[in-house]
Order: C-alpha cells, then structure tokens, then sequence
C-alpha cells in the first residue's frame, strides 16, 4: 500500500435548492489517526462523505487527499487516489465465494493500471496466482479465513461486512470512509469489526473517518471526533471532550443538561 498524505476538507458548503446541508464545514484526518464524525440524523454527515469520495459536488469549498484536490474527480477517480468507501449495505456479488468476491477487488485494482501491468507482462497464470494470494492474506487480515470458499450470500450479514471491508483494501485503499459500518451487526461482530479496524491501522498506518451513532465505538476506535449539527461543525477534540461538550448534548437530546 501506497502512503497518502492527509485528507483536508477546507469550507465545504453544498445547498440543495434552499437546504443548506452543510455550512462552512472544515475537518481533517492525518495519516494513521482514526477520526469519528458524528451528528443527529440530517446533520450532513453523508453529505460530507458523497462529496469526498466524488458523488456529490460541493456548492463551496476544497477537499484535498495528500495535498492533491478531489473536487471534480470521478468516484473511480478518487478511489484510484487510494479513497476506499465502505457502504452499509455490501456491494457484493452472492453467488461468488469470499475469495471470488476479494479477487475482483484486486483485478478492479489493476485496473486502474493496465499500462504498467501490461510493461511487466505478468502470465496470467501468475496474475491470477497473486490475486488468489492477496486476497487469502486480506480475508486472513479481516478474520475469514476459514469461509474464504463458502459462497458469499449464504454468509450472516456481519461477515459480508467485513468481505466489503477487505475489498477496499484489495483495492489499495489507504484512506477509509466508514458510514455507519456496525449497523445490523451483533454484539461480538461489533467487537470483531472495531479490532479489526485498529489492527489494520496499526499494521499498515490507514487513516479512516467513520461516521457511528455508537458513542462506545467511537470512544474505542477515534483519536479525534467532530461533531456535525444542521449542516455546521459544533465541536472537535477527543471523543471524551466532544461527548462531554454541552453543545453536543444539546443537539442530540434537544434541552440543555442540568446539574440537577
Ligand atoms: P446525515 O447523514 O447526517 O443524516 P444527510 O447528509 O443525509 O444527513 O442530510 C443533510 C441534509 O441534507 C438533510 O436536511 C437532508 O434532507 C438534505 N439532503 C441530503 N441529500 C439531499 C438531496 N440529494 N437532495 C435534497 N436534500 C438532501
Ligand atoms: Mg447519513
């Protein structure tokens, strides 16, 4: 995997017709540092995230992944730039094995490439070989490998998740963007997905942003955490100082705490 530099979102602003989804907003995460975005529902969150990883466009406002703009980029663009996006729902193809369906992550990959790979006139005996050999470390990394060959849509919705994840790494993701990833999960595959993410942090440096409505993943997984409210940003620090912030309560509870 190839190092990146910071993602920098510099005062976005997007307005559908007279709604003004997100305000000025600025945030960034630094290589390696895992960075909760959190907010009630309407506050601009996914928002945010369409318009890094190129489905929406700002009205206002820079983006930039390692000093290099995003704005105006094609999704396929962006996440050739090494942007991996892991939907809530796994785009994945259920009649192929986990295998299979990591496999066509890497060649989606090479892809991106076809010049380079092409000069190197790799056999595709030997393409297919280091796919195959990818992809097994990769559903190692995530914690399937004993149903790499179990065929993906009989597989419970938690391990689908974690083949998704896989296949944003396979495609040489360095920067995740996470929306919401534990929803439908159990407890145990909560605790599986958290430790998995910081493994994959701690062994190849991965910055991620995560959007969660869970406080305790975001205490467990976050360095920083800004908190999004009506389109503007309320609070930024450590989870501990957000989730203390008054503002922050305010905006999820909707009255003021007392001391009482
Ligand atoms: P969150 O993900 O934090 O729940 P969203 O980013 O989905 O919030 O939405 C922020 C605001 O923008 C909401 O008021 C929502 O109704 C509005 N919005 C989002 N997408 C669109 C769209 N495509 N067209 C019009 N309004 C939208
Ligand atoms: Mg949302």
């Amino acid at each position: 995997m190839k190092p990146h530099g910071a993602l920098v979102v510099r005062s976005l602003s997007v307005r559908f017709g007279g709604v003004h989804a997100l305000e000025n907003v600025s945030l960034s995460v630094e290589p390696g540092t895992i960075v909760g975005l959190i907010g009630p529902n309407g506050a601009g969150k996914s928002t945010l995230l369409n318009c890094i990883s190129g489905i929406s466009r700002p009205t206002a406002g820079t983006i930039e992944l390692g000093g290099e703009s995003l704005v105006g980029k094609r999704p396929d663009q962006i996440a050739g730039m090494g942007l991996g996006r892991v939907f809530q729902h796994p785009q994945l193809i259920p009649e192929l094995s986990v295998l299979e369906n990591l496999m066509v992550a890497h060649h989606r990959r090479l892809g991106y490439s076809v010049i380079g790979e092409m000069i190197g006139l790799p056999s595709v005996h030997r393409a297919e070989e280091q796919a195959r050999h990818e992809a097994t470390q990769v559903a190692t990394r995530v914690g399937l490998a004993a149903s790499v060959d179990m065929m993906t849509g009989s597989l419970p919705y938690g391990h689908r998740k974690l083949i998704e994840l896989g296949r944003v790494i396979l495609m040489g993701a360095t920067q995740l963007l996470l929306d919401e990833p534990i929803a439908g999960l159990n407890e145990a595959e909560i605790e599986h997905l958290g430790h998995v993410v910081l493994e994959l942090r701690r062994e190849h440096g991965l910055s991620v942003l995560l959007v969660e409505h869970n406080m305790g993943l975001v205490r467990r997984l976050c360095d920083r955490a800004f908190v999004l409210d009506a389109g503007s940003t309320i609070a930024e620090g450590t989870p501990d100082e957000v989730l203390n912030d008054p503002r922050v309560l305010l905006a999820y509870l909707g009255e003021v705490p007392t001391d009482a």
